[in-house]
């Protein structure tokens, strides 16, 4: 039965896992976590790829890295992480080049050797050739950055095809993600923390929800079931909220991904774990091989499994990957924030549900304040309701 639960987590990525083992291990309540797809985990879920043994990542290569100190004590928990660091390269007119842009790639790219300040000064004469002011959206902000010849190598076709969206009209905020380097340093992330769960994504999950106050409806979804949920029980939403309001004021746009697998028989298809694709006539952005994630594992030999990734937009039957965060979409959310606020039971969270381009450790770090400011004072208020 639905009503006896106190809190009823919807969605099974970190965000309500998070929610879900806080409210158990530290209030002692019970939740139930519903999950519309098959597998808990969210978009981090992992599985053995039963044909060539390697672990995958379903939704695409997902790699951990976080400045929390709170974030990384408290996943600690659950598992440990090898030191795997991640690096990306990218394919632009049949020659490769180190992503993000660093000293390799310019150098490589204007075909000669330069300095850190020799570099700098080059892409600060192209940048500031284009007279941007203050650039509020991603192609004033990477031009301003980077210069026009490397935003329109690396950037443009590569932004084009991940969001199908003028880049005059995306947030400068994305771009941001990904700063130029004026050094050698080939890794993706710079932060304090990094590494791979060493048993891989789903076990980290499996044991965040290995409680007996906790239990998993898998195949669920939530507007099957949202009428037997009663006034007093604690809703944690992590789906779109457009969706949740029955889009009563409209559809937030989100991009949404097709994935094409396939198993090889080779021992290493590309030679990295990612390697993204520049151009616009190439019609995926990037390519995954999934065993270069795990290189202190014992794969089988002369086997491998790769993943294409093609973006576009999402229909309402898709699963909503990136929301777009265009300036309508963000008045829009707006609106339906309001909405939500006046929603007395429901916290909406996540990166569905609070509509942001949250990385996993940001999903958690969010998960872990709302857990301490809005699910236990929600409870010490019901605890005062009964108590006058
Ligand atoms: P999700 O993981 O999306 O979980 C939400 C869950 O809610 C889903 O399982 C969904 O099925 C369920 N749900 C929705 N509606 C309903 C309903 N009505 N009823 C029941 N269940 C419902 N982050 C990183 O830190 N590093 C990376 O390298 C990285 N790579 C990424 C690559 C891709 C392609 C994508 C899409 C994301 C990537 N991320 C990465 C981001 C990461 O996936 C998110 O930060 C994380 O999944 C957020 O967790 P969440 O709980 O908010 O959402
Ligand atoms: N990007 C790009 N070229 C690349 C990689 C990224 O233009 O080779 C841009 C693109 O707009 C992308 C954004 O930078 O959406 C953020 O990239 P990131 O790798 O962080 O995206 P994610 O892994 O979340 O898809």
């Amino acid at each position: 039965m639905l009503r006896d639960y106190d809190v009823i987590v919807v969605g099974a990525g970190f965000y309500g896992a998070t929610i879900a083992e806080r409210t158990a291990a530290v209030l002692g309540r019970k939740v139930c976590v519903l999950e519309r797809r098959h597998h808990i985990g969210g978009n981090s879920y992992s599985e053995i790829d039963t044909a060539t043994g390697i672990e995958h990542h379903k939704y695409g290569s997902h790699l951990f890295h976080t400045n929390s100190e709170e974030v990384w004590r408290y996943l600690h928990r659950f598992t440990t992480f090898t030191n795997y660091r991640h690096r990306v390269l990218t394919v632009h007119q049949g020659q490769v080049y180190p992503m993000p842009i660093n000293l390799g790639t310019i150098c490589a790219f204007f075909g000669r050797y330069m300095t850190p300040s020799e570099a700098r000064e080059l892409i600060r004469q192209q940048a500031s050739a284009e007279k941007i002011g203050h650039a509020e959206n991603l192609e004033d902000k990477a031009i301003s950055l980077i210069g026009r010849p490397l935003y329109e190598a690396f950037i443009r076709g590569y932004t084009k095809k991940q969001w199908q969206t003028d880049p005059r009209q995306l947030p400068a905020s994305i771009i941001a993600r990904l700063p130029v380097r004026f050094h050698f340093e080939p890794y993706y992330f710079t932060d304090k923390y990094e590494g791979l769960p060493t048993d891989g994504y789903t076990a980290v999950f499996r044991r965040m929800l290995d409680s007996s106050l906790i239990d998993i409806h898998l195949g669920v979804d939530f507007f099957d079931v949202r009428e037997k949920i009663g006034p007093h029980q604690l809703v944690v939403y992590t789906g779109p909220i457009d969706r949740y309001f029955d889009y009563r004021l409209g559809e937030l746009a989100w991009r949404t991904l097709d994935f094409e697998r396939e198993a090889l028989a080779t021992d290493d298809y590309q030679g990295a774990a990612v390697i993204n694709y520049a151009d616009e006539d190439v019609p995926y952005t990037r390519i995954h091989e999934f065993k270069h994630l795990h290189p202190e594992r014992r794969y089988p030999p002369g086997r491998t499994l790769i993943c294409r990734e093609y973006s576009r937009f999402a229909r309402r039957s898709d699963e909503p990957y990136y929301p777009v965060n265009t300036v309508r979409d963000r008045q829009l959310f707006a609106a339906y924030q309001r909405l939500a606020g006046r929603q007395r039971n429901v916290l909406f969270g996540g990166r569905l549900g609070s509509y942001q381009y949250l990385d996993m450790h940001q999903a958690i770090g969010a998960a872990l304040s709302d857990f301490r400011k809005k699910v236990m004072p929600f409870w010490a208020r019901a605890r005062e309701c009964v108590a006058t």
